[in-house]
């Protein structure tokens, strides 16, 4: 070994879904939106004046800060926007999470906690889902550093009530409390409202998923002024300019139309619950997801190999080989085409397979 390999910081990275570059494929594996973002991105960047790129973007990106704050009827001072939510979670643990005690989330859950916590030397402990792959408050009634959790949670798509949220919450003033809400567009419940009654806990949402600009790189954190200062304290410590001037200006656009994100967010919700329908009569059990996926194992075909035979037919889904989920395919809700091209797959697979 060499001298100098003590002192390298080594990490496992997390490893994201594939990005083909095959084009005419299906993907229904990474939580990306179908439809296009707003009509008023595609103004900004046909508009957009190239030569401001000389210049230094707004280190307080007050443009999104301010549409963010406009949206949800809070104070701009409630806001905090980086680069997707991974950045927004990743200032988050160096900020909050600086305690000897473990750091609290689910055995199965978004896949970057775990990542970070190493990277950031966070002690951890991860708590398990129950059978139904439900989270259960009381297990997170243990000293800890902090706790973070998707709701809904990631891969499953199942949502906790509002009102176990607040226990949690309430069960653990001591410590900062993260909800990642990264899919709550689709028809869950927004714990926000509890940013203004506890002084712990920080909403984390994303441009990525709900208002279809994974590409920009947009997330944001809402919680009281105190806890959004801090934070801006670490991100000010570490990158000035974190938000591009295109990505500035194009989710401000995005935010302020509302009726494009309520009607694709509507559309995504009906195609999922049909869905639901289809999946069901293919023989495929699931938790009730309120997210733009679905989380799903077939009766009796191996989700591994369901996997690698949509794979073949250039349909793209997720798979997880990791212990309790490894018979599962997470499953993207795409355009009403897609799912439906999917669904004549698999009838065709599983008839032949006389499942
Ligand atoms: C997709 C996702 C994120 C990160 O999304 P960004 O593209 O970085 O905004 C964070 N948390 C969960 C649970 C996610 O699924």
């Amino acid at each position: 070994m060499k001298k100098w390999m003590q002192n390298i910081r080594t990490v496992t990275p997390y490893t994201p879904g594939e990005q083909p570059k095959e084009k005419n494929i299906i993907k229904l594996n990474t939580n990306e939106n179908p439809y296009p973002p707003a009509p008023g991105v595609q103004k900004i960047l046909e508009g957009f004046d190239t030569d401001t790129l000389r210049l230094y973007p707004d280190p307080a990106s007050t443009d999104i800060v301010h549409a963010i704050a406009e949206y949800y009827g809070l104070s701009d001072d409630k806001v905090f926007v980086g680069v997707g939510s991974d950045d927004v979670l990743a200032m988050c643990f160096m900020t909050f999470f600086n305690s000897d005690k473990p750091l609290l989330f689910p055995d199965i859950t978004y896949s970057f906690y775990d990542v970070w916590a190493e990277l950031f030397r966070i002690p951890y402990r991860q708590i398990p889902l129950d059978e139904n792959f439900e989270i259960r408050p009381e297990d997170y009634k243990t000293e800890c550093g902090g706790i973070i959790f998707p709701n809904p949670n990631a891969p499953t798509g199942i949502e906790m009530p509002v009102e176990r949220v607040e226990e949690i919450i309430r069960s653990h003033p001591d410590v900062i409390v993260i909800v990642d809400e990264a899919y709550v567009d689709f028809g869950g419940t927004s714990a926000l409202p509890l940013i203004d009654k506890y002084d712990n806990v920080i909403i984390v949402q994303t441009f990525s998923k709900s208002r279809s600009m994974a590409g920009m790189r947009v997330g944001f954190a809402l919680a009281n002024p105190e806890l959004i200062k801090y934070l801006n304290d670490v991100k000010y410590s570490f990158n000035s300019y974190t938000m591009n001037r295109t990505a500035i200006a194009c989710a401000a656009a995005a935010m302020k139309d509302k009726a494009y994100f309520e009607k694709t967010c509507r559309q995504i919700i009906e195609v999922r619950e049909w869905a639901k329908q289809e999946l069901k009569s293919l023989g495929f059990t699931f938790g009730d997801s309120k997210a733009n996926f679905i989380f799903a194992r077939h009766e009796s075909i191996p989700a591994e190999e369901l996997f690698l035979a949509l794979k073949e037919h250039k349909i793209y889904v997720r798979y997880f080989k990791k212990p309790r989920i490894d018979n599962y395919l997470r499953i993207t809700i795409g355009t009403k085409e897609e799912m439906q091209a999917m669904f004549d797959f698999l009838k065709e697979y599983l008839g032949e397979k006389g499942r």
